[in-house]
Parts: C-alpha cells; structure tokens; sequence
C-alpha cells in the first residue's frame, strides 16, 4: 500500500518522453489499469508506448475525514466534489511535458514496468458528510465565467499542452473522431467524477472539457475513463500489430464514416448459413463493392445520421443556427 504522509500526490510514474502520457484523478485509483492492463493495451503500457498515471483525489480531502464533497447549493439529493479539493488534486500535478514536435520514434524500452494503483489508507467508497460545511450560501453562480465574484486567477496548470477532460453524462456522447483528435496528441489529463458531479466554477477556472460515453448515467467517471482510453490507446503508433485494422473498421475515413458490413469466418456454411458467395471467391473488386454495399446498407439501417448526405445536412443545420 502506498502510504503519503505529506499530502502530495503519489502515483506510480513510469515515463520516457515520447510516450503517450495519460494522468487520471479519481476517488477510486484501483478501478486501473484495469482492463488496460490486459491484451495488446497492458503489453503497450508495460513496454512504455503509453504511461498511466493515477492520482487518488481523496488525498486532497479536507479535514479527519479528507472529505472531498458537499451538499449542493439549492437542495436536493446527493453531494457534488468540491472546486477547492479537485484544484488542489490538479495543481499539485507534475506539469505536462512540452508538446512534441514531430513523432519521434518509440525508444525500445529497458525495462517493463507492471502499473500499480494508488491507493489511499483512508479511501472509502460512498459520500461522506462535510464535517465544516460554508455557513451562508452564497448567490448561485450562472454557467460561464460571468458569476465570477473576484478578478479571475489563472490555474496553476498548463492546461494547453494536453486536454484536461471531465468524463460527464452532459456532453455530445463520444465519437471516433474525437478519439482520433485525442490520439493524435500527446496526452491525456482525465478527471472522473463521482455523486452528482463536480461544482460548475471548477469546470469553467480551468475550461475543462466534458466528455460523454453515451446518453445513460453512470455512478462514476472511471468506467467512462477507461472506456475513453481503450478506444484512445489503440490508435497510438505500435499499439495494434495490425496497422491496417484501425483504418478500416466502422466510422473510418477511408470507410466514409460508415458501419462496418458484415464479417464471416469458417465454416463456410453453419447450421445452414452459407457465407455470401461473393466473399468466398477471388474476385477483390467485386468484394470491395459488396461490402460497401452492405455497409452503406447496414448503416441506412442502424444509423442513418452516419450516411454521408446526413452528415452534410446536419453540418448545414449546425453552421445556419450559428450565422
Ligand atoms: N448528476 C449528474 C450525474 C452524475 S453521475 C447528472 O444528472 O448529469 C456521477 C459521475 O459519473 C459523473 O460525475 C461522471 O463523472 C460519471 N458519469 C455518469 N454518466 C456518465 C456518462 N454517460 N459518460 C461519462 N461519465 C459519466
């Protein structure tokens, strides 16, 4: 067990520069690596493609009980982290490294290091109460920084160099494309949140950016963080042994954005389902067409805002609310 007597942040760090370098803050650091430890993402993180860092919010909780959250403003159920305990969680990390300027190759690593959570000796699952809650509320702040009370400080944080992003049921849900932009930089800073969420000054100090997994709500980011991250890992240079699996697969450019059509294996015919004929002949052209087809047809299907006259038209709607 990791045991921190001076407060900071402790977390297992295993960098080398040209690694793509993620950091996660979260009340629940042993929710990881998790499933990225496992297959081509755990062999990519142990041969330092990737690094993971895990910091344990609760070690800048306030009090005897490092508490981290309290009652909202306005009443109603549940507790919301609080701006002061997740600033100070954000501030004491390490600065990010400066923005790489060309991919540099991947060192070959000397050693393979194995992630091992934080954890904290006093974590505890569940909200706990604010032992020295505010006396007085004060007015409810609007969104955005127009509720702000005193001259604006700059976070500590040098928020330009990676995206700090909040996992969030409140956002557009994620796409490909969005994992493609995340991939392509040269890192991550994740915050996971936990009750009913974090308080909104927090978001807005430090332009956070909130990122959906789907229109469903979940009880805490760290699931949407590793979902996040599985999807984002396997762009990374070296991360797939097939290279060519990534281009081509559902919501790919060269595939137009579409679904993927259908896929078949062995044996050729399965309790009287016989593989398209097409498909079990030679002819690359002719197969290239039948599976665009299918996935021009599984698309109009399943997600017709996907078909490339969609796209445009709801480009259009976009660009006539904003003129
Ligand atoms: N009260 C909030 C829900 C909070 S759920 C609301 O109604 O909008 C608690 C935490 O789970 C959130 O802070 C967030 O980090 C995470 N979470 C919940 N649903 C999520 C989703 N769809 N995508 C990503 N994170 C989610």
């Amino acid at each position: 067990m990791t045991t921190n007597p001076s407060g900071t942040p402790k977390a297992r760090q295993f960098k080398s520069s040209e690694s793509y370098r993620v950091r996660v803050l979260t009340l629940f650091p042993e929710a990881f690596p998790g499933v990225l430890g496992l297959g081509l993402h755990g062999k990519a993180l142990a041969a330092g493609l990737w690094t993971l860092e895990v910091y344990d919010l609760r070690q800048h909780g306030l009090g005897s009980h490092q508490s981290v959250d309290a009652p909202p403003y306005g009443g109603g159920a549940g507790m919301v982290l609080r701006p002061d305990v997740l600033a100070a969680a954000l501030d004491a990390l390490a600065p990010a490294p400066a923005p790489i300027p060309a991919p540099a190759p991947i060192p070959t690593p000397t050693t393979t290091p194995t992630p091992t959570p934080v954890r904290s000796p006093s974590a505890k699952a569940g909200a706990s109460p604010d032992p020295s809650p505010d006396p007085a509320p004060a007015p409810i702040p609007a969104l955005g920084d127009a509720a702000r009370s005193s001259p604006p400080s700059p976070p500590t944080m040098d928020s330009q160099r990676e995206p700090l992003l909040y996992l969030s049921p409140r956002a557009v849900p994620l796409t490909q494309a969005q994992v493609r932009r995340f991939a392509s930089g040269a890192g991550l800073t994740l915050l996971c949140g936990r009750y009913e969420g974090i308080d909104q000054r927090f978001l807005d100090e430090y332009q956070v950016e909130e990122v959906s997994l789907g229109d469903f709500v979940l009880s805490g980011g760290e699931v949407a963080a590793l979902a996040l991250l599985e999807a984002v890992v396997r762009l990374l240079p070296g991360v797939l042994g097939n290279q060519a699996s990534k281009a081509d697969e559902s919501f790919s450019q060269v595939r137009g954005g579409l679904l993927e059509y259908p896929q078949f294996t062995r044996p050729a015919e399965w309790r009287g389902r016989v593989v398209p004929a097409v498909l079990q002949g030679g002819n690359h052209k002719a197969i290239a067409e039948w599976r665009q087809a299918a996935a021009k047809k599984i698309t109009a299907e399943r997600r017709p805002d996907l078909l490339p006259q969609n796209q445009k038209q709801q480009g259009k709607k976009k660009q006539d609310k904003t003129t």
